[in-house]
Formats: structure tokens, sequence, C-alpha cells
């Protein structure tokens, strides 16, 4: 057994967790990293993203002031940014939560976000316009203007990838240790219950027990089918992930045993419809790739042919995960998108990349080979096309068109045209889980609580292992800002813990 005495010991390399050690290290703490990935697959969920980033502000100069191109005045004006205050930031959050995020935490970590990119960039990461979000439409293209409809206005630059890169770099510069295929699994606590701790197994089966105030940012127990089950419900259980595999709550069940409180929602969790081939285990360069949100542009069906949710309720980004969601409950928990060639052509181009997939131009032999029932199918399809047969214009993936069913169950209110135009497609998908939603319990100084609402002394939370933030769903580019807030807090609290004791 070896041992490793610390200020400050943080779990995770993801954006949460390196937002905490380089908050620790700025207020002078001795602090190490431990991870549970190998060095090559660093950085957790963060990695995986886009690095979309969802900020408030009230003027366009403030999101130029954060970006590292210099943009000529001319380029600048060729670019609309709608501003998005916090007031905004917060009601989507509830909202995407039905109300049930704790208000506090929200208000908190949005109010904090244009901030925070601030710090990130004092501390050298890089932020581009995003490319993700935007909008783009032939209106748009005849004025030469490139649309930023809501918050989602900058992108860590490199994705995720260039995110924690630059993170870890400058945790490097600083000369702090990151230890790698660690898998910390305890807490170590003394007889008074505060947190002295962890303990954690290499891949060589020894424990090495590391001393110091600890930081949770091991992310969320998505990737533990025993978890997912567990916690979520058993139609959890046996479905891909696109997360990465490391993120298997073992350090959320430390806690756990020694007392920490739970908050959030923990029988939801991000889900989205993904492409029918994508691996159980997420591959590091493909999980962004696999999600399937081209479903406003067609009709989704069952195996038995019936139509199950509202394609068309609202901009795909904000109803995917109830989409993922309801493909839970169906059999073989698989739907099929079906498009003729006019809803194909709005498709993101991540269709291209899916092997199984049915083309032809008789729509009842194609909905044959993938599987359908055709019957069924072919009368859901002359119900459907019955049903918006009134509305003629073509699809407009940038506004919300109203063009609705009239008369049908369930209807699909936005861009319901007739599937009409051969040639015709189906592609398979099925639900893929992101991350999980309910975590430890937690204040505002980011220290982990008991049931009671008392904080574990030594111990603080960061990122997904924390609840209480997010239900059902979330607007995107929330959870980094999330994680990098909470990251910041925690360090530099678990800091002045380390020089209290
Ligand atoms: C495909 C995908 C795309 C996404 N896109 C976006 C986006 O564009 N914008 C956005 O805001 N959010 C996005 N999200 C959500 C976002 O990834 C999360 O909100 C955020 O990354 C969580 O950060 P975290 O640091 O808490 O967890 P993670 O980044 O998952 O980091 C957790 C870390 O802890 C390590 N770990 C786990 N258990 C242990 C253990 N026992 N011992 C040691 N180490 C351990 C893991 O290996 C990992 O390094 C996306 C998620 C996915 C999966």
């Amino acid at each position: 057994m070896t041992t490793d005495f610390r200020n400050v010991i943080v779990i995770g390399t993801g954006n949460a967790a390196l937002s905490a050690a380089i908050s620790a290290t700025d207020c002078g703490a001795n602090v190490i990293v431990l991870e549970k990935s190998p060095k090559k697959s660093f950085g957790g969920n963060s990695r995986l993203t886009t690095a979309a980033l969802r900020i408030a502000f009230t003027d366009p100069e403030e999101v130029r002031s954060l970006l590292d191109d210099n943009f000529s005045d001319k380029a600048w004006n060729d670019i609309e940014i709608e501003k998005y205050s916090h007031k905004k930031y917060v009601e989507e959050v509830m909202n995407a939560g039905h109300g049930r995020p704790d208000r506090e935490r929200v208000e908190w970590f949005t109010g904090q976000a244009f901030n925070i990119i601030k710090w990130l960039k004092e501390h050298g990461v890089k932020f581009d316009l995003a490319g993700y979000g935007t909008v783009n439409d032939s209106k748009d293209k005849a004025l030469g203007k490139k649309r930023y409809p809501g918050g989602l206005v900058i992108q860590g630059r490199g994705g995720g990838h260039g995110l924690v890169t630059s993170e870890r770099e400058y945790l490097e510069s600083k000369n702090i240790d990151i230890h790698y295929d660690l898998n910390c699994f305890e807490l170590i606590v003394s007889e008074m219950g505060d947190v002295r701790g962890v303990c954690a197994r290499g891949r060589d089966g020894v424990v090495r027990h590391f001393y110091g105030a600890v930081v949770l940012g091991c992310g969320g127990f998505e990737a533990s089918n025993a978890r997912r089950s567990q916690f979520l419900g058993p139609e959890w259980d046996d479905i891909r992930q696109r997360c990465v595999k490391f993120n298997t709550g073992d350090m959320f069940m430390a806690a756990v045993r020694h007392g920490a409180g739970c908050r959030g929602h923990f029988t939801g969790a991000h889900i989205t419809p993904i492409d029918c081939d994508s691996p159980y285990v997420g591959g590091l360069d493909t999980c962004e790739k696999t999600n399937r949100l081209g479903f406003p542009w067609g009709i989704s069906v069952d195996k038995v042919g019936h139509r199950f949710i509202n394609e068309g309720k609202f901009w795909n980004i904000q109803t995917y995960v109830d989409v993922g969601r309801a493909l839970l409950k169906l059999y073989d928990k698989v739907a099929f998108q079906v498009f003729d060639s006019d809803g194909m052509a709005c498709c993101e181009p991540h269709y291209k990349r899916q092997k199984t997939f049915y083309k032809g131009n008789d729509l009842c032999e194609v909905a044959v080979k993938a599987g359908i029932h055709p019957n069924a199918f072919m009368k859901t399809i002359e119900e459907y096309n019955k049903a918006c047969a009134h509305n003629t214009k073509p699809y407009d993936p940038a506004v919300l068109d109203g063009q609705r069913t009239k008369g049908l169950c369930p209807p699909k209110t936005n861009w319901a045209l007739p599937i009409v135009k051969p040639p015709f497609y189906v592609y398979p998908v099925v639900p893929g889980v992101t991350f999980s939603f309910g975590g430890l319990n937690s204040n505002l100084s980011c220290e982990i609580l008991d049931n009671s609402d008392i904080p574990i002394p030594g111990l603080y939370g960061c990122g997904e292992i924390t609840g209480g933030y997010f239900y059902y769903a979330y607007p995107t580019g929330s959870g980094l800002i999330k994680g990098a807030v909470t990251g910041r807090e925690a360090g530099k609290n678990a800091a002045a813990y380390a020089k209290s004791i």
C-alpha cells in the first residue's frame, strides 16, 4: 500500500474536475488529480462534446470580447447575435426541467456563465463562434448573414477535446500531478466523520491512499447498467451509451455510504435517439456523431408502424430527450425515422454515416425491408398525409412554421408536410444515454451535504456528480457551464478548508 499527502485531491479529468484543480492550484494548494481512465482517454464526457457553451449577455460586443478570432468590423457586422438575458437562461433551464430544478442553484450557476468563460480564457482555453445551434437559412443566406438566435453563441476551440486539453495543459504548466489508471472507490474518513482522503486501485491491483480534502468531479453513474437500472428503472438497463465508460458512479456510492445526501432527478437521465449501429459502449471519437435528430423532417414509427410522438413539437434540440425517452418504451426499443426526399434533404450530414438504412421509391417495400408491419404502416402514412395535405410551404428548419396536422393523434404541430416525394428513406434509431441528472446534495459552496443538509467536512463536489440542477432535460450548452462554475467554487473552497485544518 502506498500513501500520498496533499492539500487537495481532485477526482476526474473532465471539465468540472479540471476547473476545480485549476482553481485550487491558483489558491496556492498542493493539488493532485486522480483519473480512472488511461491517459489517452482522459477528459470524461466533457471531451466528447462539441463544447457548445450557453452564456447570458446584454450586448453582442461582450461576446466578441471572449473570442480568439479577431473579427474585422465588417465581418462582425455580418453576424446577427440576439441578446440572451440571465432571466431567459434561468427560465430555459427551469422549463426544460418541468419547473423542478432548484431555482437558487440555477440562478447561481447561470449568473456566473459569462464570467466563467472569461476565467477559462485567462487559463488558456480558446473560444470561437459556435458552429452548433446557428441558423443559416435561405433568407440569411440572401442577406449574407449568420444568425445566432439564443444563448448558444460560443464554443470551445477544438470542441470538448480542445477544452479539456487546454485545461490540462494549464495544470501541467504548474507541475500539477495527474495520475491515470486509478479507480477511486472509497473515502478515508476520520472517527469524527470528516473526510481525510480517498482510496484508489491501480491497474496493478494495488490500492493507494491519498490524503487531503477531496473534490469529487467524477461524473454521473450513467455508464453503469446496474446503477441505471437501480435508480432509473429496468428499461434503462441494456441500452447503448453515448457517454464514456468510466462514469460508473463508484465515488457517488462511496459518498452515500458515508452519509452524503442525494438530490435531483433519479428516474430521468439525458437520452437521445441514436444510430442503431452504435456500439453499446461509446467510442471516444464517435459519440457526438451518433445523434439522429432529423425527426422533425419526417415521422417516427414503431415496429408496428404506429406514430408515438409529436415529432414537430418544438426545435429538435429542445425535444430530443423526450423522443429518446419515448424510445425506451417501444417494442425492442427501436423506432424508424421515415423521410421523403424533401425531409431527407433537411437532415444533418451525420445521417450519411449510418450503415443501416433503407431507401426506395415504393414506401411499402422500404417499410417491409426495414422490418415494419406494412399494413399498419401504410395506414399510418395515409392518415398522416391526409392530416397535413393542407400544408404546402416547403420545410424551413430555421422557423417554427406552425404547419400542423388536423385531427391526428399524436399531432405533429410544426413542419407537418405529407410524405410523398420519392425516394423514401427509413432510418432505424435506438435510445442512447448521455448522462445522469440525479447526484449528491451540495450547497452553493459545493460542499457535499448529508441528509440533514449539514456539510461533510473535507468533501466537495462539482459537475454531474452533484444533483438538483437538471431534471428531464437541459438546454444544450449548460452542462459544461455548470461543471466549470461548480468546479471553480469547489476547488477554491477545498483549498481554503485544507489550509484551515
Ligand atoms: C456526446 C455528448 C455531448 C455533449 N455535448 C455537450 C455540449 O456541447 N455542451 C454541454 O454543455 N454539455 C454537453 N454534454 C454534457 C456534458 O458532457 C456534461 O454536462 C459535462 O461534461 C459533465 O462534466 P463532468 O466534468 O462533471 O463529467 P465528465 O466530463 O464525464 O468527467 C468525469 C471524469 O471522472 C472520471 N471518473 C469517473 N469515475 C471515476 C473514479 N471512480 N475514479 C477516478 N476517476 C473517475 C471519468 O473518467 C472522467 O474523466 C454532452 C455530453 C455527451 C456525452
